[in-house]
């Protein structure tokens, strides 16, 4: 508050000054200085997050505050759990039509409106975070992402990274796969359409409805997202065995979701603070999972004594092979799902490359 208060002294000082050297000089670049809006900017942010859920629901509390930080308070921004202004599955429809200015969530909830959203979110067996902001910000990724939200009034930016999530938790083994057969998991995207040519039944539920439904038996199995999200939703006291590792979501990207027409209205350097503080959380999002991830597993592991397993081999390679059809049939459907997969497909063959010699090489040789 004390630093605020001073920029806010600081900047009314200033403006006092030039209005002084504009009646003197009267030079371009002082008017169009003094000309700058002063009023203060209010947007709502909805989220398809819990209030204040850990990583994510605070991920987007991070963005609100940096965004309103940055501008000095120019640009406030509230944010709204899931429920409180729109549901969940609700916040694309609501920011396209302007009820909130602003929205996060991840792409792969709306692949009702296109399939190929979930390219920008995660592709089974595909791209990890670092891999991910690779292809989004130096590959054309974003620019593909921004020309499908373009229709719907949208910008979109990454804002936010899960990491490697868990395969999920499971009330009964997983030894074979005929013991996919039939189960009953909530699990998004194209993991969802994959564990279904397994013979499964995905189902797709927003955070903060999982627990009852498991906990009901209405679910056999659940993925979330990794140990700190997980311990937090306390599914240890539901089922037994958390398995790992997450081929379904191997580094989730988050988003956040902008209102083009209120994009439009502000200033070039509250546009250039709203985009970068993106650019920020997205990866501290990130980092803050890399750091609590392992702390909530050995908590989850020695105090609630949860059993961590390994998919099997023949399970995960059967399920590596089903993922490949599910992603390149959608490439199928049109053509711009053609040139999104097309994108992925060979930045992916990029990324396996380069990293087969440099992350994967190293952790290979550092955990041997
Ligand atoms: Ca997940």
């Amino acid at each position: 508050m004390k630093r605020r208060d001073f920029i806010s002294k600081a900047g009314v000082a200033a403006s006092a000054g030039l209005l002084t050297a504009c009646g003197k000089t009267e030079t371009g670049a002082v008017e169009s200085v003094a000309a700058k809006p002063t009023e203060t900017v209010h947007w709502k942010m909805v989220t398809t997050w819990p209030k204040n859920f850990p990583g994510l629901g605070t991920g987007a509390n991070n963005l609100a505050a940096l965004i309103t930080e940055m501008s000095a308070g120019r640009l406030q921004v509230k944010v709204y759990g899931a429920k409180e202004l729109v549901p969940a599955f609700e916040v694309f429809d609501a920011v396209s039509r302007g009820t909130a200015e602003m929205g996060h969530g991840a792409a792969y909830y709306w692949k009702g409106k296109h399939e190929a959203t979930q390219f920008f979110a995660a592709v089974p067996f595909g791209l990890t975070a670092q891999e991910m902001n690779g292809w989004l910000y130096h590959a054309g990724g974003l620019e593909l992402w921004g020309e499908f939200y373009d229709q719907f009034d949208l910008i979109p930016a990454a804002a936010g990274n899960t990491g490697v999530q868990m395969g999920g938790w499971f009330n009964k083994e997983i030894n074979s796969l005929a013991d996919l057969q039939g189960l009953k998991m909530r699990i998004p995207g194209l993991g969802g359409e994959v564990l279904k040519r397994a013979g499964g039944t995905p189902v797709s539920l927003p955070g903060g409805e999982i627990f009852t439904s498991l906990q009901s038996g209405a679910i056999d199995a659940t993925e979330w997202v990794g140990p700190y999200n997980d311990l937090a939703f306390g599914f240890y006291k539901i089922a037994k065995h958390y398995y790992y590792p997450g081929w379904h979501e191997p580094g989730t990207t988050l988003e956040a979701l902008i209102n083009k027409q209120a994009f439009a209205l502000l200033s070039e350097d509250l546009k250039s603070i709203v985009m970068n503080a993106c650019k920020v959380v997205n990866q501290d999002m990130l980092a803050e999972y890399t750091y609590r991830n392992n702390a909530a597993l050995k908590t989850l592991v020695e105090e609630h004594k949860v059993d961590v397993r390994r998919f099997p081999e023949d399970v995960l390679a059967e399920l590596r092979r089903l993922s490949g059809d599910v992603v390149k049939e959608i490439a199928e459907r049109d053509p711009f799902s053609k040139r999104v997969y097309e994108s992925y497909r060979e930045f992916r063959e990029q990324a396996i490359a380069w990293h087969g010699l440099s992350e994967q090489a190293y952790m290979n040789t550092r955990s041997a």
